[in-house]
């Protein structure tokens, strides 16, 4: 089998995360070394391990490699909030929003002005009320996560 060194050098680096120990600050840290020999050497090579040649369990691990180790089990295994919520629309807010063409919806969420970028932003939709004879949109800036808002008035 042909595989790649490398991609298996950062995964057992990230995975050596979960076994890190003696972490200080600046000065590396000690990882338990029961990972694959030729990978363990590999990384040794590539600066990150000290050597793991000894009847010691685990091994040193440079600055370098614990901020790498680091980084790379962010990277591959840090569960990411990408789930949206479901806006949360009043039942007269949606039946409002609902009767409004599905093109002009997506323009009305396009062009929402975000006062932190200062410009024209997209808007993820969380909530929805009637006030007085406006619907009023209120969400978060795709660009920046800062909170923005869109009136729109009543078709007559
Ligand atoms: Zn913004």
């Amino acid at each position: 089998m042909d595989f790649d060194e490398d991609k298996i050098d950062d995964y057992t680096l990230a995975l050596l995360y979960l076994v890190t120990h003696d972490r200080h600050e600046g000065f590396g840290a000690r990882a338990w070394k029961g990972f694959d020999w030729d990978t363990m050497n590999r990384l040794h090579e590539k600066g990150y391990l000290l050597n793991p040649v000894g009847t010691a369990k685990s091994v040193g691990m440079s600055e370098e490699g614990f901020l790498r180790d680091r980084e790379l089990f962010e990277r591959y295994f840090a569960r990411k909030a990408t789930v949206e919520p479901l806006p949360k629309l009043t039942v007269e807010a949606r039946k409002r929003w609902g009767q409004i063409p599905e093109q002009d919806r997506i323009v009305f969420l396009d062009n929402v002005w975000c006062g932190e970028c200062h410009t024209g932003a997209s808007m993820q939709l969380c909530e929805g009320k009637i006030s007085g004879r406006l619907l009023v949109l209120s969400g978060t800036c795709k660009k920046c996560g800062g909170k923005v808002a869109r009136v729109i008035e009543p078709e007559e």
